[in-house]
């Protein structure tokens, strides 16, 4: 089946143009204007809203397994769809843990024909050894927790520099969760020089391996600090979650939304929000950490994030605070790079056809009873914010209109190494 988008500002070059975009088994086949673009089963009139590439979350609890009862594949997936994003790489700190191939594969094998948008995942290895050969059974990429290793997991320096060695001969990157538990104060508050010292330790051990090390949600002015003075002496990135970005302890109960890193200053959140804008930061992750309401109660960490992201960055953009270009940067450009994603994240002939159509005049009030996601909590809620997700597009097909998903699971793909990375 082939199928036109009509009507549309394309961003295409860092620009919005008018112009019709054709699609042939999954691929973006041709652009041109109505005139000379070839016939298609399907016309999809998108009545002059942005068409934008798909976003790509590099940070997604999926859950699922024995935490089905938070979020599973289904609905994991079609709150990422409904979120704008096309493809999002799923954190292996499930139950059981992604911590070898067996996990790994059986992971991979449940999600296949569930998943409505396209899939990678972590893994966190125990042994060194195991590295190459998750590799090779299509991990994106290895994320590891300094502050809650895994049972039997020994991130001490000499250890974690055999781990490093092994995926930068792999050329694979690490995601590391900064936050070193010695640091935390005696009532076990999460303190910014936990962060600090963290981000320092592996820098240094970056140094000596040449491994790739992607910080995740960074929260402090001095994290950030230290990253921006050794980025041009190691091969280092980092990520901040929306809601360090956007909130901070004086406008948010910070007790009710407990996330890790907590939410911090007003001072930390403005030099996030900063760097986000600027460039100091180089990747928005959502930290979609669903929970049930209960498990909240009980003080887990986290919220789901997959469906407000980019609709708080749109917003942000109609009140001229970010531009488009570097929203296309956090949310697409800088993932698919970082990460060594294929085919993906531009509107050009040859390129996965995964696209999203955004109304960015629509204003809308985020109600956590309507997420797809089965976590129903958000700092967020009740936010009015201009811009929505009118329509997804995932490998050719509509799987999202703008109110409800309307196509069936395994729509997604799981990634594969020489295919998608
Ligand atoms: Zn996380």
């Amino acid at each position: 089946m082939n199928l036109n988008i009509i009507n549309g500002r394309v961003w295409i070059n860092s620009n919005l143009e008018n112009i019709t975009i054709s699609i042939k088994d999954g691929k973006i086949s041709k652009l041109g204007n109505q005139d000379n673009i070839p016939e298609a089963d399907v016309s999809i009139d998108v009545e002059n809203n942005i068409v934008f590439p798909g976003c790509v979350d590099v940070h997604s609890h999926l859950r699922d397994s024995e935490f089905s009862y938070k979020e599973d594949f289904i609905s994991g997936t079609q709150a990422a769809v409904a979120g704008g994003f096309t493809t999002v790489l799923d954190m292996p700190n499930t139950n059981p843990p992604i911590i070898n191939v067996k996990e790994l594969k059986k992971r991979q094998n449940n999600a296949k024909n569930r998943i409505f948008c396209n899939v990678g995942f972590y893994s966190s290895p125990i042994r060194s050894e195991d590295v190459n050969q998750l590799r090779l059974s299509n991990t994106i990429a290895f994320k590891i927790y300094l502050h809650k290793p895994f049972k039997e997991q020994d991130l001490s320096d000499v250890n974690l520099i055999r781990i490093m060695n092994r995926i930068s001969e792999c050329d694979s990157i690490l995601a590391v969760h900064a936050e070193d538990h010695q640091l935390f104060d005696q009532n076990n508050n999460h303190t910014t020089e936990s962060e600090v010292h963290a981000i320092n330790r592996i820098i240094k051990l970056a140094k000596q391996t040449n491994c790739k090390i992607h910080f995740v949600h960074v929260s402090t002015k001095e994290g950030i600090e230290a990253i921006k003075n050794n980025k041009s002496i190691v091969d280092i990135s980092c990520e901040a979650t929306p809601h360090h970005m956007i909130l901070n302890t004086e406008k948010t109960n910070s007790e009710k939304h407990y996330c890790e890193p907590p939410l911090r200053d007003k001072e930390n959140q403005e030099t996030i929000f900063n760097s986000v804008v600027d460039g100091g930061i180089d990747i928005i992750g959502t930290d979609h950490a669903p929970h049930s309401l209960r498990d909240k109660d009980e003080g887990k960490p986290g919220f789901p994030g997959l469906e407000i992201t980019l609709p708080l960055m749109i917003d942000l953009y109609m009140k001229n605070k970010i531009t488009l270009q570097r929203i296309y940067e956090i949310l697409v450009d800088n993932p698919i790079k970082r990460f060594g994603l294929r085919n993906i994240g531009q509107i050009k002939e040859g390129y996965n056809a995964d696209l999203i159509v955004i109304n960015e005049n629509k204003m809308n009030t985020i109600n956590v009873n309507n997420f797809l996601s089965k976590a129903k909590n958000s700092p967020f809620d009740g936010n009015q914010i201009l811009g929505v997700v009118a329509k997804t597009i995932i490998n050719g097909q509509v799987v999202f209109d703008g109110k409800k998903i309307i196509a069936s699971p395994g729509t997604g793909r799981v990634l594969e190494k020489e295919v998608d990375f």
